[in-house]
């Protein structure tokens, strides 16, 4: 089972603590080992993650960033007109010109530059929540829409307008295809969360703390350091551990000590800069490389020279096998992964 050279398709979600297993465990650690107040409820490890409905921020749905548009976002030249197609936020082809021609019947003017039209009908047109449906007489002007309003004749079609608004950001929550979610994510600006600036959870979550830190602060340290605020845990000696209920002292070693037995492997590596909420698309393959290592050799499927850079060789190799967990092995395994992983 040799690692392969290769990104694998990791989701835009996935990240060194969700692929080394190691946020399981932290949330783990938060829910059974908080110093927590007495008056509040117990929080299940699932609350301690943004990517579940317990525990995302209510406000951004656990992404840490708002995303809103503005009539810049939507109309990035002003000097162009509906006709121009200067609010570049809304659909193109078909369904922009049926939203220009409904406008008509509405009796907007859609000549002039953007700039020029009031301000009250520039932001009916960019952010009201109405949807009126109304006749549409394809390819009239103005006037011969009024007249055809005024002898009620039969239009070509009855058409729903949608605020740019609304298309922009129905479409972004709705749309399956990544061309078009990205297309609409260009019209879009995106500030930090107000609410949960930026951790990505929800209050009772963050109020919550270990050893004086809450999990999206002590998610964000290197490993290096992390491993060191775990160690006092790990081995029992931390001065808060006295004043736990014993049963609970012996989970919080439990779970501290396998945390720091993972990430001991990681500065062997040279990966200890490295944070659990680092996402992994930003990593480079090297380094997501001696991540998945890292995991592997933890997986208790050690006694396997993983063989880097090198698929024409024949892996694994029976020769190369070392004990496992010894210290030789970890060094030919560090060796190979300093060659293969920059
Ligand atoms: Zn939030």
């Amino acid at each position: 089972m040799a690692l392969q050279q290769q990104r694998g398709s990791p989701t835009t979600r996935s990240s060194v603590g969700s692929v080394t297993t190691l946020s399981n465990l932290l949330r783990m650690l938060y829910s059974r080992a908080r110093d927590y107040p007495r008056n509040q409820p117990l929080l299940y490890a699932e609350s301690f993650s943004p990517n579940t409905p317990e525990g995302a921020c209510p406000r951004c749905h656990g992404l840490g960033r708002v995303y809103d548009v503005t009539e810049r976002s939507m109309v990035p030249d002003d000097s162009l007109t509906i006709r121009e197609r200067g609010v570049a936020a809304w659909p193109t082809a078909w369904h922009g010109q049926n939203l220009r021609e409904i406008l008509v019947t509405l009796g907007y003017d859609v000549d002039p530059p953007w700039r020029e039209l009031p301000a009250k009908d520039r932001n009916w047109i960019l952010f009201t929540e109405e949807q009126p449906v109304v006749p549409v007489y394809p390819g009239f002007n103005a006037q011969e829409v009024r007249r055809a309003l005024e002898r009620k004749m039969e239009p070509g079609y009855h058409g729903i307008f949608s605020s740019a608004r609304r298309n922009v950001l129905h479409t972004f929550a709705n749309t399956q295809g990544p061309l078009m979610k990205r297309r609409v994510s260009q019209y879009m600006v995106s500030s930090e969360c107000p609410l949960c600036h930026g951790k990505r959870l929800r209050r009772e979550a963050l109020s919550v703390k270990f050893a004086g830190f809450d999990i999206a602060e002590i998610s964000g340290f290197p490993l290096s350091r992390l491993a060191g605020i775990l160690r006092p845990y790990a081995k029992g000696t931390a001065a808060a551990m006295t004043a736990h209920h014993p049963e609970k002292a012996t989970v919080v070693q439990r779970i501290t000590a396998d945390m720091n037995a993972r990430i001991t492997v990681m500065p062997d590596l040279g990966l200890g800069y490295l944070s659990l909420d680092r996402g992994t698309p930003t990593l480079s393959s090297g380094e997501l490389q001696r991540l998945r290592l890292a995991t592997q050799v933890r997986s208790n499927l050690f006694g396997v020279v993983y063989v880097l850079d090198e698929p024409s060789r024949r892996a694994p190799s029976r020769r190369h096998r070392g004990a496992p967990g010894s210290a030789r092995s970890i060094k030919e395994l560090q060796e190979f992964a300093v060659c293969g992983g920059t």
